[in-house]
C-alpha cells in the first residue's frame, strides 16, 4: 500500500499513529542533525523529520540524498510539532520517519512549483505536467471540474438528456473558419470540425429529444487575439416547444444555481436590456455593469458653439470618471494619448473636471462658460470631484471607442470586483450585420436565427431594422452565452439563406440535409450555448480563460509542451492524398 493517509489529512488527534505516506519533496532543510521534508501532494503539504539521534545513520544519509520533485514514500510516527504552523492544516503535527522509499528521482524543475512561481508563461506551458502540481492551476482545475458536475446534475433534473454529437461533420456557420481533416477512404474530400454542434442540436429537436445538452469542444480558427482559444468548451442547449422567455429563464435558473453552489452568492432576477439600450448607455453589448460610468449624450448641451469638432459630430457622448479631479495634468495627458492609439483609435479627447468647490474646467474653456458645463455634468450624472471624458465622431466609432475607455479607466481605479457578479441578458439583437469590407449583411448570431415575430418582411425593405429572437448573456463585461429562437419552416430558412447570399446549389449542398428535415414536422424550439471555459474562469474570480484549461494552446494556436501542429510525413500525405506546396 502506497499510503494510509494523504498529505493534508493528518492532525494531533492521530498523534502517535504509525502512518505510511507518498507524494513530492516540496523542500528539503537540512540542520546537519535534524532534517524537514515537505512532502506534498494534491490534498496538501505534511511535514516530515529526519532526527539523527532518533533514525538510524542510512535512513538519514538517504534523506539527505532527497531533491526537489522526488517522489517518496515513507513509513513513521505522527508526532507533535516543535514550531506549529497554524497556516497548514497539517501544521500541528510532523511524522518521524522510519522508513524511506526513493519511489522515483527528478530532475531539478525549470521553475519553482509554488503559488507565485519564477516561470514565464512559456516555460509553464512547456511543461504543463508541472504547472499543474501547483496550488493555482490545481485549484482551477477542480474549479472546472465542480462547475461541469454542477452543470450535468442541474440541466439532467430539469429533463436534459446529454447526447453526444460527431466531431467529424460539414462546415457550420458560426462566423469562423473551419478546421478542416482530410479524408482517406474519400479522396480528395475532407470533414470540417464542429465550430458548434448548431445543426445537430436542432435536428436532435426535429428527433423529438425536446431538452438536450452537451458539454462539448468546438473548434475555430481565428485569430487568437484576446484570450480565445482554436477549441475551446461549450455547454450547448436545445429545446422544442418553447418560447424565449421560457430558454432565459431556464438559463438564468442555470447560472443562479451555479453562482449559488460555486461562489456562495446569491443574485437576483438578472435585468434585461434591449441591444440598442446598451450600445446607448454602455457602448457596448457586453457592458460591465458592476459601475456607473454610464454614457451621457451631450449633443444637445454643446450645440450652437463655435466648436465644429462637437458641432459636425454625429454623436458627442461622455462619461463621468468618479473621483477623477485627482488625476493630473500629466495623468489625463496619457488618458487622451490612450485612445488615440490604432487599436482604439479615436482623435482625441476632451475633459472638464468638476471641481470639489462646484466650478467646472474643461479643456474647450474658450468654447463653453461654467453654464454649458454643468449642463455636461447633469446629463453624464457627475458629482464634484469628478472627471468628465468626452468624445465626439461617428456613432459606430466613438461608442466602441468611450466603452473602451470606459473599462481601462475602471479596471486602472480598480472598480471591476471579482467578487461582485453582475449578470445581465441582452435581447432583441438586430438580425443582420452589415460588413464594410465585403458590403454585404451576415447573421450576426447564426443564419438559423428567426426574426422577431412579423419583422420577416422588414428584410426586403429596411434589414438593418430587423431584430432577431436572439439573446446574450453577459457577465462582468463577458460574454458567456448566447443563443436564438430557431427558424423552423424550410421556406423561411430557404428565404434566409438567399437572403444572406447563398445560392441555392449552395444551400443545399451546405444545409440540404436540415432543409430536408424541416420537412418532417420540425417543432418550434431555440437554445444556447454557454462558454464553459470563460464562464469557469469569471466564476474563479479572473478573466484569462487559459488557466482554466489543463493544456491549452499559446497565441498562436500552437501546443508548445507536444509541439503541435506538426509536420506529417510523407507516407501519410500519400495515404491521405495530399501534396504540400509551402508558399513563400
Ligand atoms: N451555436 C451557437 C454558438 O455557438 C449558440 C446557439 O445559438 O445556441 O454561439
Amino acid at each position: 500500500m502506497y499510503r494510509t493517509h494523504n498529505n493534508g489529512q493528518l492532525r494531533a488527534t492521530d498523534i502517535n499513529k504509525e502512518v505510511t505516506l507518498s507524494g513530492w519533496v516540496q523542500r528539503t532543510r537540512d540542520k546537519g542533525f535534524m532534517m524537514w521534508v515537505d512532502l506534498r501532494d494534491r490534498y496538501g503539504i505534511t511535514q516530515l523529520i529526519f532526527d539523527a539521534d532518533r533514525t538510524s545513520k542510512e535512513l538519514f544519509e538517504k534523506a539527505s540524498t532527497l531533491g526537489r520533485e522526488y517522489v517518496i514514500q515513507v513509513k513513521g510516527t505522527v508526532i507533535e510539532r516543535q514550531s506549529k504552523n497554524p497556516n497548514l492544516p497539517t501544521g500541528d503535527i510532523e511524522i518521524l520517519v522510519s522508513e524511506l522509499t526513493i519511489l522515483n528521482k527528478s530532475k531539478t524543475p525549470p521553475f519553482t512549483i509554488e503559488d507565485e512561481t519564477d516561470g514565464g508563461e512559456d516555460l509553464r506551458m512547456k511543461y504543463r505536467y508541472l504547472d499543474i502540481r501547483r496550488n493555482p492551476v490545481r485549484e482551477n482545475l477542480i474549479l472546472r471540474h465542480k462547475v461541469t458536475i454542477a452543470v450535468r446534475n442541474y440541466l439532467s433534473k430539469k429533463g436534459f438528456i446529454e447526447v453526444e454529437t460527431p466531431y467529424l461533420i460539414k462546415s457550420t456557420p458560426e462566423g469562423a473558419r473551419d478546421f478542416v481533416v482530410p479524408s482517406r477512404m474519400n479522396e480528395g474530400q475532407f470533414y470540417a470540425l464542429p465550430q458548434s454542434p448548431q445543426t445537430f442540436k436542432q435536428l436532435l429537436m426535429v428527433g423529438g429529444l425536446d431538452k438536450y445538452f452537451q458539454i462539448v469542444k468546438c473548434f475555430r480558427d481565428e485569430d487568437l487575439r484576446a484570450d480565445r482559444q482554436p477549441e475551446f468548451t461549450q455547454i450547448d442547449c436545445e429545446m422544442a416547444f418553447v418560447d424565449q422567455e421560457e430558454i432565459l429563464n431556464v438559463f438564468e435558473g442555470l447560472t443562479k444555481h451555479l453562482l449559488k453552489e460555486i461562489n456562495g452568492v446569491e443574485v437576483s432576477e438578472f435585468p434585461r436590456m434591449t441591444y440598442d439600450e446598451l450600445m446607448q448607455r454602455y457602448g457596448n453589448d457586453k457592458p460591465d455593469i458592476r459601475f456607473g460610468m454610464e454614457f451621457g449624450e451631450l449633443n444637445e448641451v454643446t450645440q450652437h458653439k463655435e466648436f465644429n469638432v462637437f458641432n459636425q459630430a454625429e454623436l458627442v457622448v461622455g462619461i463621468a470618471v468618479p473621483g477623477g479631479n485627482k488625476f493630473t495634468r500629466k495623468e489625463i495627458d496619457k488618458l487622451t494619448d490612450w485612445v488615440k492609439r490604432p487599436q482604439v483609435g479615436a482623435l482625441g479627447m476632451v475633459y472638464c473636471r468638476y471641481n470639489e468647490d462646484g466650478s467646472f474646467k474643461s479643456s474647450v474653456d474658450k468654447f463653453y462658460n461654467e453654464e454649458d458645463l454643468a449642463k455636461w455634468a447633469e446629463v453624464t450624472n457627475a458629482k464634484p470631484g469628478d472627471l468628465i471624458c468626452v468624445l465626439s465622431g461617428d456613432k459606430n466609432k466613438v461608442r466602441p471607442q468611450l466603452s473602451a475607455l470606459r473599462m481601462h479607466l475602471a479596471e486602472e481605479l480598480g472598480l471591476r470586483d471579482p467578487k461582485v457578479f453582475a449578470p445581465i441578458w441582452v435581447v432583441d439583437f438586430p438580425l443582420l450585420e452589415w460588413d464594410e469590407d465585403t458590403q454585404r449583411y451576415y447573421a450576426m448570431h447564426h443564419p438559423f436565427t428567426a426574426p422577431k415575430p412579423g419583422q420577416m418582411e422588414l428584410l426586403a425593405t429596411n434589414p438593418a431594422e430587423v431584430k432577431a429572437n436572439a439573446y446574450d448573456l453577459v457577465l462582468n463585461g463577458n460574454e458567456i452565452g448566447g443563443g436564438s429562437i430557431r427558424i423552423h419552416d424550410k421556406d423561411t430558412q430557404a428565404k434566409m439563406f438567399k437572403f444572406l447570399g447563398f445560392t441555392e446549389e449552395d444551400a443545399k449542398a451546405q444545409f440540404g440535409f436540415l432543409m430536408d428535415a424541416f420537412q418532417y414536422g420540425a417543432p418550434p424550439h431555440g437554445g444556447i450555448a454557454f462558454g464553459l471555459d470563460r464562464l469557469v474562469a469569471i466564476l474563479g474570480g479572473q478573466e484569462t480563460i487559459r488557466d482554466f484549461i489543463a493544456f491549452p494552446k499559446n497565441n498562436a494556436g500552437r501546443d508548445v509542451m507536444i509541439d503541435a501542429p506538426a509536420p506529417i510525413d510523407d507516407k501519410q500525405l500519400q495515404e491521405l492524398h495530399l501534396k504540400v506546396e509551402i508558399k513563400q
